[in-house]
């Protein structure tokens, strides 16, 4: 049967209002979760497939709102939107390297701490300063630092995120592309940004072992980074047939569940000493 285009359009509304006032509420907790500090860092280990060992780790915020997890994929576009990125991004930063420093005195030297960065938290004017200051005040080498970028930093002007991005290279941090292969943008950029990493994005690791085209792919994300002399580390990796594929196709560096899913910090520090990381 035909619906009636007023009934439709009542519901439609209603359903605009509720997404409207539930982001707004979420808008509001979320200002009061920065003011309050109830957010918390976890943190995902990266192994090197070669060496066998801890390289590094990825920073996963967490928030518990009330009692419910609310998972990044929902509130950082949404503090993107609202520009609450600006003091959230700042607050992890520092928190990051905090953690990092914290490593260092426990032995661990040659961990880098990837921190992920939002579009418009690297457009923002005070963005290359703010990371500068969060390396000094923790008292961190710059190199121990990685920051992981998408392909939508390319979206503003060229121009203006080589220059940023050669500043953050020459202070010493460690520079990563993440969801690689899932951006439009042209691979130009490669060529001319000073990069470190590329992370495979999970969308081509998930169905890795049964999808050929998805081995095509990766198989050929991993000779371009190659070539390009960058490390490659491939996400989400759950299972040990896609270590196998990826360890054949020459991927150095793995990241998923199948090795560790994201712990706390203080999860982190008995995970390292668990394995023996020195
Ligand atoms: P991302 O940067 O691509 O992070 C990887 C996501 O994959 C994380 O989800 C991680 O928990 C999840 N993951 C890791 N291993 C596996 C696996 O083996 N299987 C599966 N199915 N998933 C795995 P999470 O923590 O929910 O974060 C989602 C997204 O939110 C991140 O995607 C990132 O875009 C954003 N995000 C998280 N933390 C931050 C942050 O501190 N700052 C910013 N700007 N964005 C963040
Ligand atoms: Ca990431
Ligand atoms: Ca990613
Ligand atoms: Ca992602």
């Amino acid at each position: 049967a035909i619906q009636k285009p007023h009934s439709t359009f009542v519901f439609y509304t209603d359903r605009l209002g509720e997404q409207l006032e539930y982001r707004l509420k979420l808008q509001r907790d979320l200002d009061k979760a920065i003011e309050d500090h109830n957010l918390q860092l976890n943190f995902q280990p990266q192994f090197d497939i070669q060496a066998r060992r801890i390289i590094g780790m990825e920073t996963l915020i967490r928030w518990n709102n009330h009692g419910n997890w609310v998972s990044p994929a929902d509130f950082i576009p949404l503090a993107e939107q609202t520009g609450q990125i600006i003091d959230l991004g700042r607050w992890i930063l520092m928190e990051a390297c905090l953690f990092c420093s914290q490593l260092f005195d426990k032995g661990y030297r040659d961990l880098v701490v990837a921190i992920n960065i939002s579009p418009r938290q690297f457009q923002h004017p005070d963005f290359i300063t703010s990371v500068k200051q969060a390396i000094n005040l923790a008292e961190i080498p710059a190199s121990s630092i990685e920051l992981e970028i998408t392909e939508g930093v390319i979206l503003g002007n060229e121009q203006d995120t080589i220059h940023a991005l050669q500043t953050l290279k020459d202070f010493g941090v460690m520079l990563s592309i993440d969801d690689f292969g899932t951006g439009y943008s042209s691979l130009s950029y490669l060529k001319q940004f000073p990069l470190d990493k590329l992370k495979i994005d999970q969308a081509f690791i998930r169905q890795l072992e049964q999808n050929e085209q998805d081995q095509a792919i990766v198989r050929t994300i991993i000779d371009l980074g190659q070539n390009l002399n960058l490390t490659l580390i491939a996400e989400g990796v759950e299972k040990s047939e896609q270590l196998t594929l990826l360890q054949q196709m020459g991927c150095h560096e793995i990241q998923g569940y199948y090795f560790s899913r994201p712990l706390p910090a203080d999860h982190l520090l008995q995970f390292l000493q668990q394995n023996n990381i020195q």
